[in-house]
This record gives C-alpha cells, structure tokens and sequence, in this order.
C-alpha cells in the first residue's frame, strides 16, 4: 500500500493500519490550511479535511462519487477537462484560477495547482487548492482606491480618462458629439471654514448622491477632488446639454441636511462640446472649466458654454428677435433678470449707489450678457419695452431697499440710444418714479455719448426736462466716442464714466493714464462728478485715487450681483478700510 492509500484509507472512512511514518503523514495532511486531493478518472480519490470543509461536503460524498466538474462553475468545465486530460497525460501544470461552488451553491475564487503522479499504477495527479477570497477583495480593494474618489465613490479623473478613451472612440466612428460639463460648488469653502470639513466633506457626498441621480447609465460622473464634478455625457449637443445643465442646477433647489444643518449650495457650471471645443479630454476639461470662471463671473448658479457664441448662436438673428419676444411675453417667469454693482465713493470708502445691468436667462441657451442681446433688442425695438421693464424693476427694487432701511442709493440705469428717443420716453421714466414711489434724485440714467452728441439739440430739450423732474444724468463709456466740449457745458450732466478701456491698462500704459487723468481734471473743471468703470486691482484705484477721481465701480470692490447680495455687501463696507 502507498502512503497516499494509507492515508486516504478506503476512501469511505475505515482507516487502515498505520505505520508511524504513514500516521505522520495523515496528521500532516489533516493539520495542512490548503485543499488537497488526489484525482484519478476525473473522480476524486483523496480529499483532506481543509478541501471537505471549503466545499461543505463529507469526504465521503467527494471521494469516489465526484469530481472537479461538480465543484466549479459551468462556464470553466471544458478548461478544467483540458486541465485534467493534461496532467494525466504526465504533463505538469500552471497556478490557475478558477471559481470553485460550494455545496450551498454559493462561489467563491480559488487558485489550483496541479501536477501529474501514478496510483496503482495508473495516472493520476495529485492537486493543491487555496481559497483566494481575500485576496481578490484586497485587489479589488486597491482597484477601487486606483478608480475611485474614497469620499463619495464616485469614478476618479483615472477613470474617467479611461472611459473617455473609449468614448470618444465611439463618437468619432458615429460622429456624434460629448459634452463635458464641469460643476463647481459656489462658496464651498465657506462651508469649510464655517462648519469644518467634516460637515463639508458629507455635504459632498449628498451632492454626488443628489448629481447621481440625473445622469443617464451611460454617462460618467466623475469627482476631480475638491468640490468640483465632471459629467462625461455622449451624445449630448448644445440643447441637450444646456437642459441637462438646467437640471443639474435644479438638483440645488432644495437644502441638503447635513450633521443638523440645513445647507444650501448653488453651483456653476462650464460646458464644452466635443469635437467642437477639443479633441481631448484635457482640452475639453480645461475649456468647460474656463465657461465655468464664466459662469462664477456672471454671478453663479448658472451655467455657460466655452463657446461663447453657444450661448446665443444657436439663436441666429431672426431666432434672437423672436426668443426675445417670447422672454419678454413671459416675463413674469422672470428671464430677464437685474444684477446690481455697486458704485463706491472713493474719498469715504462707501457705497452710494449702484448700476442696474440686465441679464437674460434663457431656458436652453443660460445666462446670456447684455453684449449678446441688446444690439439685437436695439435693432428691431424691442429695446423699449425691454428697457421700460429695466427701468420700473430698478426703481422697484430701489425702493425696496429704502424701506428696508438701508441707507439710500442712486439707482443708475442704462439708456439706450433708441429708448432714449422714444416719443414718450420722459413720461415713462416719471411713470416709473410714480409707480414705485421712489424719489427722482435716486434715479441716474447712464447715457452714451454717442446718445446725447446725436441731434444734440433736440437732445438737450429731453435732458433739461429729465433734470428739471429731479433725476441724475451721466455720461457712460466716456472717452470712446465724441464730445463736444461745448455741449457737455451746456448738458445738465452730472457724472462722467470713464470708460474701463482706459482704467485696465492704466498701470502699463501712459496715454490711457494721460486720458483717465485729462478726464478726471475736466471733468472737475465742468463740476462734474468722475467715476472710473471697471477698477479691479488696487493698484488702479491707488492710481485714480491720485488722480482725483470721486467713484469707482469693479470687480475690486465687488462683480454685480443679486439684490440681496447687494444688501449683504452694504453690512461690509467701507470698502478702503478693508
Ligand atoms: P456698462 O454700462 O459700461 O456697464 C459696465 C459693464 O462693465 C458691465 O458689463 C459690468 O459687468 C462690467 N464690469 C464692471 N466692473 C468690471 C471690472 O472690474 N472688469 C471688467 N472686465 N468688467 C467690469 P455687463 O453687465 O456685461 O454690461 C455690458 C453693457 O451692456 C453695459 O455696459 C451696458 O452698456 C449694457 N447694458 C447692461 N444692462 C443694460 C440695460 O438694462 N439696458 C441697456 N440699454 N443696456 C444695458
Ligand atoms: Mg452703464
Ligand atoms: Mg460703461
């Protein structure tokens, strides 16, 4: 008898006689954490105790009644055949993989290796088996870390870069569009500082749950760090996407509860299109987060292509004219909407007024700038009743803010040339006031030159009576057009804008200083009050502040914003003593 009979016994539980070296074995193979059999017939001769106790079965139901085939998967039987006819064929063998079924039918993934023997004189082989369960849960483990943001188990930029290759494999074979669409959270990180980042990092986690929800399966959400989002969605164009973009904003309507707090959170947005806006992923990327600076600076929770002209040309001309008749149709859904920046004092620090600036939220298009319409609005008319709705809507909410009691602004409004020429048009403005009761001396209209240099006769007469009911004129955008010197004595004006043409370079370029300065003491000359538009670093404002220059409006100070956030602002200044 060999060892392995002495040790495998009859095979049904009758142990034989045993030597001292035979029992020694015996205790080995019962001792030994690895499966191991012998095959024979494709027919198990010998299983150890480890290999019955994996399985579930007795070795009395394995030895001599089952074989390999009855102990994994379907799908790998003609393998372990091939396996099996290999090793009785004397050859040896490889480690494999296969996975094994338990008597309780459940699986689980085990490593084999076998290699070739003789038992009675007839081939045979003799077998190891290792449950490899936590292994592969360790390797899927650090897949997961390699592809997956640990926060919120969303794909990371790894994985997205490997599905986009795919993706745009897809869509250049069936030359359809991607749109990458970059999602940052507005003021994340006061969230942070506020609250800590225990609260901030689970306010992302809803955020992700809350994003998951709207994308389509064969889209990838994919979290770069941070608190921004990419959405990688295939077969997506320029409508589509921006109503996709319009329901990820939605997603931000409701507060997310988060360790007791109710927090809300707006994002913004950038979209670009493939193959429109790049070729690649870091190109596409860099592009949507560039139209997402563009969304932050046109006041957050929106969203804008990186094709600027996306925002309005999928609306042509005729479109333009007729999508701008159905907004103000329907106005009372409110899309156009006033932002207000606020216009500072230089000498005191405070803010003592602010310019209304519209913008137009287009259900499909999002955020469109005054730049993009307003020709258009000025060419077909539609201006009047345009700027009609811009100018009640300031006083309104002028108004409002007096009887909050805050202190009192001038309320400046932009006029365009044509609104201004309107038969009727200095009735409007007095039916403005009287509506919303607000008093004339809070009310500036901001004129071009190009406005009131034309026809600057008849002009004067609109001027004179607009002075005379109390409201404020100034002159916008000055410095790029004409004037004339004698008319700007004769004009009841009270305020020159300089153009922000001249206030950007002023640091680098001396005829722009020339021509801010030359302004600043003209306009002190003429008595009139100087504002310098468009002062973003405090280098200007220390230039402008040399200069003489009464008021000053930019982005240093504040971008325009919301009536509320105009409100908040107020609580803050002075601004110079920051
Ligand atoms: P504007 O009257 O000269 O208004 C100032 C513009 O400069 C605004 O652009 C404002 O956002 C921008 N701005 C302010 N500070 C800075 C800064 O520090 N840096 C830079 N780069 N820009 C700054 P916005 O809102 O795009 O308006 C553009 C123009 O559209 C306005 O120029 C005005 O001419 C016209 N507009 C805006 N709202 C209305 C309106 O209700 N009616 C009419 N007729 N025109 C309007
Ligand atoms: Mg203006
Ligand atoms: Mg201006």
């Amino acid at each position: 008898m060999s060892v392995l009979q002495a040790a495998a016994g009859d095979g049904v539980g009758n142990p034989p006689a045993l030597t001292e070296q035979e029992a020694m074995f015996r205790t080995t193979m019962e001792a030994a954490q690895v499966g191991i059999f012998v095959l024979q017939d494709q027919c198990f001769k010998y299983v150890n105790p480890y290999l019955t106790r994996l399985f579930g079965y007795s070795a009395e139901e394995m030895v001599g009644h089952m074989g390999p085939l009855d102990v994994v998967v379907p799908e790998l039987h003609a393998f372990v055949i091939d396996q099996m006819q290999a090793r009785a064929a004397g050859i040896s063998g490889h480690h494999y993989e296969i996975t094994a079924v338990r008597k309780d039918g459940s699986e689980f993934p085990a490593m084999v290796f076998g290699s070739p023997s003789v038992f009675d004189g007839r081939p045979a082989s003799v077998g190891t088996l290792l449950d490899i369960s936590w292994q592969k849960a360790a390797e899927q483990r650090i897949r997961e870390l390699a592809d997956y943001d640990v926060l919120t188990g969303l794909p990371n930029r790894r994985l997205l870069r490997e599905r986009f290759v795919q993706l745009l494999a897809a869509a250049e074979r069936d030359k359809t569009e991607i749109a990458v669409i970059f999602l940052d959270l507005d003021h994340f990180k006061r969230v942070n500082d506020s609250l800590g980042h225990s609260v901030g990092d689970e306010l992302l986690v809803e955020v992700a749950r809350r994003l998951d929800s709207v994308v389509r399966r064969i889209d990838t959400l994919a979290r770069l760090g941070g608190d921004e989002f990419i959405f990688a969605m295939p077969g997506f164009h320029t409508a589509a996407a921006a109503d996709v973009a319009r329901r990820l904003i939605d997603v931000f309507s409701r507060p997310f509860e988060v360790a007791g707090h109710e927090l809300t959170v707006t994002p913004s947005l950038g979209i670009s299109i493939y193959p429109h806006d790049g070729q690649d992923l870091e190109t596409l990327l860099k592009n949507a987060d560039t139209a997402m600076y563009r969304a932050k600076d046109i006041g957050r929770n929106t969203f804008q292509f990186y094709a600027t002209e996306m925002n309005t040309a999928t609306l042509d001309r005729l479109l333009m004219e007729s999508n701008l008749r159905r907004a103000l149709a329907q106005n009372a859904q409110n899309e156009f909407v006033l932002q207000y920046q606020p216009l500072v004092n230089l000498r005191t620090g405070m803010v003592i007024g602010v310019e209304a600036l519209i913008r137009w939220q287009h259900p499909e298009l999002g955020t469109i700038m005054p730049d993009s319409f307003i020709h258009v609005a000025e060419e077909t008319g539609l201006i009047n009743p345009i700027g009609d709705w811009v100018l009640c809507e300031a006083c309104r909410q002028a108004k409002a803010w007096c009887d909050e009691g805050l202190p009192s602004l001038v309320m400046a409004v932009n006029v365009a040339p044509v609104q201004f020429r309107q038969p009727g048009f200095i009735e409007m403005v007095a039916g403005a006031l009287a509506s919303s009761g607000l008093e004339a001396s809070l009310l500036e209209l901001e004129l071009t030159e190009r406005t009131v240099m034309h026809d600057a006769d008849i002009n004067l007469g609109t001027l004179s009576a607009l002075h005379r009911m109390g409201v404020e004129l100034s002159l916008d955008d000055f410095g790029t057009g004409y004037s004339s010197l004698a008319y700007l004595k004769r004009f009841p004006v009270g305020k020159l804008k300089i153009d922000r043409s001249f206030v950007n370079d002023l640091e680098t370029d001396p005829d722009d200083w020339a021509i801010a300065s030359t302004i600043v003491s003209m306009g002190r000359s003429l008595r009139m009050t100087v504002l310098a538009e468009g002062v973003e670093t405090g280098e200007q404002l220390a230039q402008l502040r040399k200069m003489g220059c009464d008021m000053a409006q930019g982005y240093y100070f504040s971008r325009p914003t919301s009536a509320a956030g105009i409100a908040e602002i107020l609580r803050v200044q002075p601004f110079m003593n920051r």
